[in-house]
């Protein structure tokens, strides 16, 4: 008997269901495995009592979703940002799930996250945010259990607090638990770049598919953080021109293309690591959403979910959108888009750099055998290009678009390995 389909009033869970229920059906799924894959393993939520400078306690909610451990432990970030809630977590759980199958790494997908804004918390604040997250998730985290990594508002401190905890609570160092850890604590050459990387590689299949030069191509950029930065670098030394980007404080355009270097280096600068203040030749500021407005061939939002969205696809001027962010298009944006004629290459795809390298890191820590920053960037960009083909040959052979052909090879994968293993907990 079909089970009843689950909505949500959350916006990115309604999108991750709709989105998994349409492949699911296109793909002839049979009723059971529907139900099991739209339901998460897991769902945990915790409090996080931290005590402030100012000696007053505050009480956050931290949360972890372990949406499917049916090809192996699960894997995926943990968020610090003011709008985390648990069915967010659990729609970028899902997410985490078909990014590791499509990528072909024995992962399932989990995302955790604590309801904070980490820019106004000081830094000892958040190192104790970091470690009440990791001590009160620690029965439901492990090298082969559920594997966190950075994710919004994250990066390679808050992994080492997390690591620190756990193996002083433990007596015993496992640095496989987390990845995303700094390089020389057990991280990996190469991390820090990999999903940016795997974006611009991504883009750059994209165009050598579609015979286009990368030197023709103009780039607006959403979201100048870790993803962005690299995305954005990256692009540039294939020739490419980067006409927009931004971050909270705004949007900093120049038809004539940016410096990257030279705002890289004004983040690295700034004492909230903001483009702030940025100006270069030719450059205009401009309001914050107009990133994803701006006369582009490519863009590439690397900022937060739902940017574009049946209220503003319209307005978009791109041809071609390489989603970094996760979920950044919701399906009603998407069939905007879908008339307009602007293909979509899919955020699971684009930016499985991210955990692809994650998953170097991992087998490094558990051979306690480190790569060469080369090793790293081949294996990455070999598997990046293999995956992009593979996708976009599927979607060209059933005539579907790339996103619909990469929900299918992926959650084919984790449906089989159900059914391999069974159903028991
Ligand atoms: N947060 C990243 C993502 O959404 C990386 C996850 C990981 O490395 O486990 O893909």
């Amino acid at each position: 008997m079909s089970a009843e389909k689950r909505t949500s009033s959350n916006v990115l869970l309604d999108t991750a269901l709709k989105n998994f229920y349409a492949a699911a059906e296109e793909m002839g799924l049979s009723d059971d495995l529907v139900d099991i894959l739209s339901h998460s393993e897991r769902r945990t939520a915790v409090s996080i009592p931290v005590e402030m400078d100012d000696g007053s306690v505050k009480v956050f909610n931290g949360y972890r979703v372990l949406h499917s451990s049916a090809i192996g432990p699960g894997k995926g970030g943990v968020r610090f940002h003011q709008d985390v809630c648990l069915d967010e977590c659990e729609a970028l759980a899902m997410m985490m799930t078909w990014k590791c199958s499509l990528a072909g790494i024995p992962y399932g997908g989990g995302k955790g996250g604590v309801d904070c804004d980490p820019l106004k918390l000081s830094k000892k604040e958040k190192e104790r945010v970091a470690r009440t997250w990791a001590a009160r998730m620690a029965p439901v985290i492990g090298s082969w259990t559920d594997v966190p990594a950075p994710d919004v508002g994250t990066s390679g401190p808050e992994m080492m607090w997390f690591i620190d905890t756990l193996s002083k609570m433990n007596n015993k160092l496992d640095p496989a638990v987390f990845t995303g850890k700094p390089v020389g604590m057990w991280g990996s050459k190469g991390r820090t770049a990999a999903t940016g990387y795997g974006v611009a590689t991504c883009a750059l299949e994209l165009l050598k598919n579609l015979n286009l030069d990368p030197s023709t191509i103009r780039v607006s950029i959403q979201g100048f953080g870790n993803v962005g930065t690299y995305a954005a670098l990256t692009m540039v030394n294939a020739g490419a021109k980067v006409v927009a980007i931004s971050d909270i404080t705004g949007t900093y355009y120049s038809p004539k293309g940016l410096d990257i270097k030279k705002a890289m280096e004004h983040v690295q600068n700034h004492p909230k690591k903001l483009l702030e203040g940025f100006a270069c030749d030719g450059c205009q500021k401009l309001d914050l959403p107009e990133a994803i407005y701006v006369e582009c061939d490519i863009f590439m939002p690397c900022a937060l979910e739902g940017v574009i969205n049946g209220g503003n696809a319209d307005k978009v001027k791109a041809k071609y959108i390489v989603e970094a962010a996760n979920g950044p298009i919701t399906p009603e944006g998407d069939a905007i888009l879908d008339k307009k004629g602007v293909l979509v290459v899919p955020d699971f795809l684009a930016n499985s750099g991210g955990v692809i390298g994650s998953y170097f890191e991992w087998c490094q820590n558990l051979s306690g055998f480190f790569w060469t920053e080369e090793e790293y960037n081949e294996r990455l960009i070999r598997i990046m290009k293999d995956n992009f083909q593979l996708v976009w040959a599927y979607a060209k052979e059933k005539n579907i678009k790339m996103r619909r052909a990469a929900f299918m090879a992926a959650i084919q994968r984790v449906a089989d390995a159900v059914r391999m293993r069974g159903v028991f907990l």
